[in-house]
Order: structure tokens, then sequence, then C-alpha cells
């Protein structure tokens, strides 16, 4: 890149003795960082890439979109439990515009910084832009949250309130009728752009989650990679879906196309065995998250929406929910 690669580097992403997390054996600045987890822990590794056009739009605030590089990737430690150690960043960069990347640093090391998470190093270089993160996180040996664990019988849970991603990516591309408020659409953009990673969350369902994963492409389209790798079915009770406020005054199918087949909320899907409810209420008060019981794993293959009650399970056609095509069930397509 141009002259000015390692004063950018230096500048912009490291930091001076003292500020921030240092836990790294070796961090930026040399060929390799040097990263130890904890005796008896094992190391989780993720990467996501950002590019502009295709993850987000080229408006969008450098400090938010910071923040979504690295809550993206902390999402993944998230839904396997992990304890985030420290990450690294691949940034090409159309030009080097410092204003631009004193916000973008600012809202990424934030985030960082929330997390005890330590930038150990990364690579810089010129092109489109595009950011990738990788970030490593610690779980004790033998003891991450996989997608395969879900059993027949289970419970099936996601936390907060999925949908505001997308009723903001709807928004945006004007197929709201009618629009949102200012005030909304300013508090479901922050929602897309500034998601947040529940990361204590999935340390919380350590030995207690027989399964997670992050909803990152909708809540139907995630749960589907837990039911392929568990080999199990499941059914959702629709009436039983968290609404978040901002999707109350909207008619019931762009609520649950949000919610079922919105994507970009970083919520987590987990299941639990059934006799251990009281486990995740007591889990939901300490972290002051909603954690919502939605539907249940079954043996048979497939995915099943029903209207009702949660616990009733007659399995009376008359609930069955008309929308009942998981992948291809989105509202949005056919009007976009
Ligand atoms: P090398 O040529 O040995 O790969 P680089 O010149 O790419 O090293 O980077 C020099 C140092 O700066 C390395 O320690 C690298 O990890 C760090 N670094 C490069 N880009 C970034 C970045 N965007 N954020 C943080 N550290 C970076
Ligand atoms: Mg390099």
């Amino acid at each position: 890149m141009s002259l000015g690669e390692f004063d950018l580097i230096e500048r912009f992403f490291w930091r001076p003795p003292g500020v921030g997390p240092q836990r790294a054996v070796v961090g930026n600045g040399d060929d390799c960082a040097v990263i130890a987890p904890a005796p008896g822990m094992q190391l989780a590794v993720s990467t996501d890439t950002l590019v502009e056009g295709r993850h987000f739009l080229s408006t969008v605030d450098p400090a938010r979109l910071g923040h979504k590089a690295l809550a993206v990737n902390l999402s993944d430690l998230a839904a396997c439990g992990a304890r985030p150690l420290a990450f690294t960043l691949a940034l090409t960069l159309p030009k080097v515009d410092e204003g631009w990347l004193a916000r973008f640093a600012k809202g990424l090391l934030a985030l960082a910084d929330e997390h005890d998470c330590e930038l150990i190093g990364g690579d810089t270089t010129a092109g489109p832009l595009t950011i990738g993160v990788t970030v490593m996180g610690e779980v004790p040996a033998a003891g991450a949250l996989l997608r395969r664990g879900a059993r027949p019988g289970d419970d099936l849970w996601v936390s907060g309130c999925p949908g505001e991603a997308r009723l903001a990516l709807e928004a945006f591309r004007g197929t709201l009728h009618p629009g949102l408020s200012a005030e909304t659409f300013d508090a479901v953009r922050l929602a897309m752009e500034t998601p947040t990673p529940r990361v204590a969350l999935g340390q919380g369902l350590r030995g207690l989650a027989s399964s997670a994963i992050d909803v990152s492409d909708g809540l139907l389209g995630d749960l589907g990679h837990i039911l392929q790798r568990s080999r199990v079915g499941a059914s959702i009770v629709l009436d039983a879906l968290p609404i978040s406020p901002h999707l109350l005054d909207r008619g019931q199918d762009v609520q649950w196309d949000c919610i079922l087949a919105g994507g970009d909320d970083y919520e987590l899907i987990f299941t639990t065995p059934s006799d251990r409810r009281d486990e995740v209420h007591r889990l939901e008060q300490q972290l002051g998250l909603m954690l919502s019981r939605i539907g249940r794993i079954e043996a048979e293959p497939g995915l099943r929406l029903w209207q009702g009650e949660l616990d009733h399970w007659d399995g009376d056609p008359a609930r069955k929910a008309v929308v009942n095509r998981w992948t291809s069930f989105d509202h949005f397509k056919g009007a976009a």
C-alpha cells in the first residue's frame, strides 16, 4: 500500500500501552501475534467479511461499520459459548481517509474493549472497501456449543426480538406501506447497523444448551442448520414468537416475515432439555435479556409452523399455519 501504511496502522489500530485489553503474549507489530488460551481451554476461531455494496451501504456511519464488522464475528463466538480473546483485521481501503479511519477504529475498538477482545494484528491493502475480521475465543475443552446436539423433546428458544434489522432493510428498500416514523426508522436502523452479539448468553448456555446458532441469515434458515446437523425436525408456534415493539403496528404477514425470514439480527437460537426451563429463566433474569420459548424439537424431520398455544400439541391440522415452506418463506422476495 501507499507510503503511509505503517503510520496508518500505528495511528488508528495500535493502542498505547495500558489502553484496551492486553492479553496477547506477542501483540501487534511482529510477523505473528502469539496468544495462549487458559489451561484446559480450547481456541474457537471464526472469520466473517463485510464487502461494501453487499453487506453494507456506502453511506453507513464508519463507526457503526467498525462495530458491526467485529459484532458479526463475536456473534459466532457467542453461538459457540466462547469467551472472546483476540481478533485480527484485514482491511482493504479504496483510499486513505483519516476521518473515516478514525471513526471506523473508534466503533471497532469500543466494542472490542467492551468484550475484552484485543486487536492483535491484521493486514492493510488498497482495493474496494472490504473488512475481514478473524476472531479467537476460548471454550472449555470439548465444551463448545454446536449445531449438532439438538434432541427430540428439547425446547427451542430465541433471544431478544429478531426482525428489526429486516424491518430497517425493507424501509431502505421502500417496500413498507405505510412507511416507518422517523423515530422507529432510527431505532431499527441502529439495530441493523450495530447489532449486539449475545456473548454473555452464549457463555451462560454452556452445559445447558444442547445446540445453538446465531441468526445471521434468518431464524428459519439458521434453525434449518441445527435441524440438519442434529438430524431432527421442529415445530414452532407462531403465537409464541417475541414481537419487537417496532413491529407491533405492522400486519401479521410482515411481522412473521421479519421475524422468521429476516437476517442480520444476531440473536441466538438454542435448544435445551425440557426439564431445564427454570435454568433458562434464571439466565434470562441474570442477563436482563428476554429468552422466548418458541417451539420444540421433534424426531420427525422438517419444520412445522403452528398457531395457538405453545403447549397445546394436539396436532390439530386446523392449527397448522398455511405458511409451511421454510426456506422459501419470504414475503418480501416477491415484492423486491
Ligand atoms: P507482514 O508484511 O509481515 O505481513 P504487515 O506489513 O502486513 O506485516 O503488517 C505489519 C504489522 O502490522 C503486523 O504485525 C500486522 O499484524 C499489523 N497490521 C497490519 N494491518 C493491520 C490492521 N489493519 N490492524 C491491526 N494491525 C495490523
Ligand atoms: Mg501482511
